[in-house]
Formats: C-alpha cells, structure tokens, sequence
C-alpha cells in the first residue's frame, strides 16, 4: 500500500470524505468515531423518513462515461423522492483485466502485469477526462484515481518474486470497484447531487476465504450502518463498492466473482432499504432466454419461491445468495434495464398476491 494514501483526503465542504481517513493496510477509507455535526447521532441510527432505496449497477451499465452519466441521472431522479445508496461493480471487462494481472504476476511475467496495471488505470483516467468535469472537479477525481492507481502499481513490482496467493488476486481484483465508485460519485456531483465513494470493505466484514468469502452480516449491518446512514441523512449519496470485503483484521476479500448483487442485496440490508433495484442490460426475468427463443416472456411479478424456481431450473436470474437474503429479510428487489428505463422491469417481493404458476413454466 502507497504511503501517500495514508492520510487525510482532500474534499470539497460538504463531503463526508473530510470525516475519514484511509487505512494503510487496506486502502480502504473508514470512518472517524466522530459524526458529522449536523447529524444528530440517534436519529443517524433510523434510516431517513423519506424511504431508501439501494441502487446497483452492473459492469455493462458502467461501461464508459455516457453510460456512466445515464446511470446517475436514474440515481439522481429517484433521489428527489427517497434516500439512495449506489452500489457498484467495475466497469466491464476490467475484473477479469485485474484477474489477468494476478496470473501473469504468478508466471513471474512481471512486465506484462505492469503494462496491464497501467492499461487499468488509464482506462478509468480516460472515462474521466470523458465525463468531463469542470476543471477543480476534474482534478480532484484525478488525484483520487491516481491514488488509487499508485495502490495498484505497488502490487505489480519492477522485479522480484511475488507470491500469487488467493489473497493477492483479492486485493487485485478490488481495484474495479474501487475505480468505479469514485467515477460514479464524480457523475453524480456533475449532475448536482452530492455523492461520496465508500469502500465496501470499511464495513462489510468477512471470513477469510479469499476469492469466496462470507458476510458476518450482524456485524457488517452494525458497522455498515454508522458509516451509511450520516450521510444518506445528510442527503448524500453513498457510492459503495459492489464485492468486495475485508477481514476482521482489514485484509481484502472478495464474496466471488459476479457478487455485486449480492452486495447490493447486503447493502440494502444494511440501510433497511425499502427496494433493492438491480439495473442490468435487460428488461428483466424471462421465461426463456429472449435472444434465443421468440417464445421468452417477460416476467412482471414474482415470488421468492417463484423465482427460486427459475433459477433452480436453470435460468439466470439472479445471484444465488441474493434470494435467500431478500426472502429472510421480505426485501423487495426490482430486475430493470438501465439502457430501457421506460420499462417497468421484474418485481420480486414477498408476495405478489396473484398465483402465476404458468409463468414458471417453459423456464430455461
Ligand atoms: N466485478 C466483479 C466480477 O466481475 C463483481 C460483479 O461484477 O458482480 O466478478
Ligand atoms: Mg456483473
């Protein structure tokens, strides 16, 4: 870890980033035991009256600053009636491009893991310079993905041996998100809403299965908590990392690969969210898959069980972890198509009152 990452972040006057500071060991940022002053600290204990919403953005929503940009103004316009939290994947592509750094580090191939790291971080700096920010902004954000860079390149030496542990491909293959969170928050301020990137590994806590690790989700909520509800009380929107954890001891984890909507589902836990909506790059769950059957159906309603059924007969509806979590806590998880807002997308609840075994039929 880059010793320039410990220390205080510079922020505007508003940013909630003034109350933290970053771990040395983790790269995550975690809170100062002290709360904003304008936040009561017992009403910082209840979600905001207004309703929260989580928000969860796949990689293909995030693939480039117009999408990126698109994104946020969905964020922005539920933002005027409820509380919202974001949370993230990495951009497209960019987890397996972290995941190829860490093979070629274990096949000694040192130069080309360097060249890669580099590739990474100029990525995110040219969908930065295509938000196109005002110029204080557009610094900021720069330094922050240049930080951000520097943790990466430090992972990827000029020479030596590096020991390609489980727990290395974790900490590698956080970076997406780590990117991701800070562009995204950076489009929201762009449209005017305040927003802040939060590491996920600041409070969702772990075991130490690197590459599959496991929520303590008591302890996660407890801790996920303080952290989300000062600022979703303060009208700021957390940007918070999708898959990644840590330790109790601060190491990086991740919970699997395609795990962000199961952070998404965390996450909503956490804030005791109203809805979870998973916006992805289709219009919802189908009876089949539509880009190979003309018969696929689109699904408006389901029930957990519903739902449980078409993912155990095979259809890809959501992440296996995300269903068992929304049942047990009666959570509400809308499917929508970022690219189709218009569309009303796929309802998953606890009920939705009409009995459609029909639709399960013909599931793929
Ligand atoms: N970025 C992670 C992956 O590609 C998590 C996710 O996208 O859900 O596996
Ligand atoms: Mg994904």
């Amino acid at each position: 870890m880059s010793p320039e990452n410990v220390q205080e972040e510079s922020a505007p006057e508003r940013s909630p980033a003034a109350f933290r500071v970053r771990s040395a060991r983790t790269g995550a940022a975690r809170p100062f035991d002290r709360f904003p002053a304008a936040v009561d600290k017992r009403a910082a204990s209840t979600p905001p009256a207004n309703g929260v919403v989580a928000f969860k953005f796949g990689g293909s929503s995030l693939l480039g600053a117009e999408r990126i940009l698109h994104a946020a103004g969905l964020a922005r316009r539920a933002a005027r009636s409820s509380s919202v939290a974001v949370v993230v994947s990495a951009m497209k592509g960019v987890t397996d491009h972290l995941l190829s750094i860490a093979h070629a580090l274990s096949d000694g191939k040192l130069t080309r893991a360097r060249q890669e790291a580099e590739v990474v971080l100029n990525l995110h700096l040219d969908v930065l310079h295509d938000l196109r920010l005002g110029e204080g902004h557009d610094l900021r954000v720069r330094r922050e993905l240049q930080l951000l860079g520097c943790d990466l390149l430090h992972e990827v030496p000029v020479q030596g041996f590096v020991a390609a542990s489980a727990e290395l491909f974790d900490r590698l293959a956080s970076f997406g998100e780590r990117f991701s969170a800070r562009l995204f928050a950076a489009a929201l301020e762009k449209l005017g809403i305040a927003a802040v990137p939060v590491a996920s590994s600041e409070f969702v806590l772990t075991c130490d299965t690197f590459r599959d690790a496991q929520p303590h989700l008591e302890q996660t909520k407890q801790r996920g908590r303080e952290i989300l509800l000062p600022l979703l009380h303060e009208g700021i929107v957390p940007v918070v990392t999708g898959f990644i954890g840590s330790t109790p001891d601060g190491r990086i984890t991740t919970l699997g690969r395609n795990s962000s909507d199961f952070s998404g589902a965390i996450i909503a836990h956490v804030i005791d969210a109203d809805e979870l909506v998973i916006w992805t790059d289709v219009d919802g769950i189908y009876t089949a898959n539509p880009s190979e059957s003309g018969e696929a159906r689109l699904l408006h309603e389901l029930s957990y069980d519903e739902a449980h059924a078409l993912a155990a007969s095979g259809a890809k509806v959501l992440h296996a972890k995300v269903l068992p979590l929304a049942a047990e806590t009666d959570m509400v998880i809308w499917i929508r198509n970022t690219f189709n807002p218009q569309a009303r997308g796929t309802r998953i609840g606890p009920d939705h009152g009409i009995p459609r075994p029909s639709q399960v039929r013909g599931a793929v």
